[in-house]
């Protein structure tokens, strides 16, 4: 069937934001499409980074992965750094990147303009080349590549460089080979993938949740404790308005509490406005304690027994890497093949 792939930053803490808005609709898309989580451990190293924190990071992303619901039997979980075809790929594509593409992107502008250029390694300014085999040797078998608001630019640049081979080595002389009418990649197209609930700061109804934001206090962790969850929801910014309603633009931080109680319920506006319409903050608070905390249970039952288990994980690792490497390995050949170097 069709494949498709979603590139995880090794970052080993998710809030309620992340999975609501996201990572669950990523995850449903495994019943349509055969589905390659991986986590991007290559691409961490491209700011400074803890070397005494990377594996742990992702382990842990990865587990947490599988506790949410990627389901195995359909969906596949590897690591980055294990299918050495990414990297591979990835000298073979830069040959035929013009700098100038690169020195393009807004990210690599923004990101080295903050760090200065002697402390920017040249891996930031290639990184998208290698976002681009990620994509690529998947989308070789795929049409589709789902990707957030913020890769627009390097899935654009993955779409120019697909053409740039195919019109390089995918010529006369590659259907000579007997290759697939003349194209080596399949030009990917964006999917977006469908949004969830946008679920706003705790501490501020106007921002978003988010993981870089200072404080610990305006997100909730899917790997927060009950204290921890509890406190939180105590503390966080309320209003002194009679009653609890959604929409009303006086009331963001109403509005979202609302919102993520509904979500984590599962159950429609209706039923919410119904229930919480005559409540106030201090009957309220303690309901949506428990919902968000009965919500992540399972996730956090889950995530603990993988975690116990020392050979689960590495094994569903060592699965995914293979099956990986079985679909690189025939992307990467063909590329070989088209570029005419000799092959063993
Ligand atoms: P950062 O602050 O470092 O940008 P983040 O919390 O925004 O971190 P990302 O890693 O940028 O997290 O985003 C991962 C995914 O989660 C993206 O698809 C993003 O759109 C989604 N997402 C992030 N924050 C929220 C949120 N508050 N509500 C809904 N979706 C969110
Ligand atoms: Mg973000």
């Amino acid at each position: 069937g069709e494949k498709n792939s979603f590139g995880v930053q090794p970052t080993g803490s998710i809030h309620l934001g992340n999975y609501l808005g996201a990572i669950k609709n990523w995850i449903d898309l495994q019943n349509t499409y055969e589905t390659l989580f991986f986590i991007v451990d290559l691409h961490a190293i491209t700011l400074p980074y803890d070397t005494q924190q990377l594996s742990k990071a992702t382990k842990d992303t990865a587990a947490l992965y599988l506790a949410c619901g990627v389901d195995t039997s359909k969906a596949s979980v590897f690591v980055q750094s294990h299918v050495r075809a990414h990297v591979e790929l990835m000298w073979l594509l830069s040959s035929a990147t013009p700098i100038g593409w690169l020195n393009r992107m807004i990210q690599f502008k923004e990101k080295s303009r903050k760090a200065g250029d002697e402390n920017v390694g040249v891996a930031l300014l290639t990184y998208p080349v290698l976002m681009a085999s990620d994509i690529l040797f998947i989308s070789m078998q795929s049409d589709f590549v789902p990707v957030g608001e913020d890769q627009k630019q390097h899935l654009e640049l993955t779409r120019e460089l697909a053409e740039r081979v195919n019109y390089l080595y995918g010529g006369r002389k590659w259907k000579k080979l007997g290759g697939r009418g003349g194209a080596i990649f399949k030009v990917p197209e964006p999917l977006i993938p469908p949004t969830g609930a946008r679920v706003m700061s705790l501490t501020d109804g106007l921002s978003k949740m988010s993981k870089s934001a200072p404080s610990d206090q305006s997100r909730i962790n899917l790997l927060d404790s009950k204290d921890v969850i509890s406190n939180k929801i105590k503390r966080c910014k309320t209003d002194s308005f009679p009653g609890l309603e959604f929409d009303n633009p006086e009331r963001p931080e109403c509005n979202n509490l609302l919102s993520i109680y509904q979500l984590v319920t599962s159950k429609t506006k209706q039923e919410v406005v119904e229930e919480c319409l005559d409540m106030n903050w201090g009957t309220f608070k303690p309901l949506l304690t428990d919902a968000v905390i009965d919500h992540l249970h399972p996730i956090q039952v889950r995530y603990a027994e993988i975690m116990s288990d020392t050979t689960y994980l590495d094994n569903i690792l060592a699965e995914g890497a293979s099956k990986a490497t079985s679909i690189a390995d025939v992307t990467l050949n063909n590329v070989y093949q088209a570029m005419g170097f000799l092959r063993r």
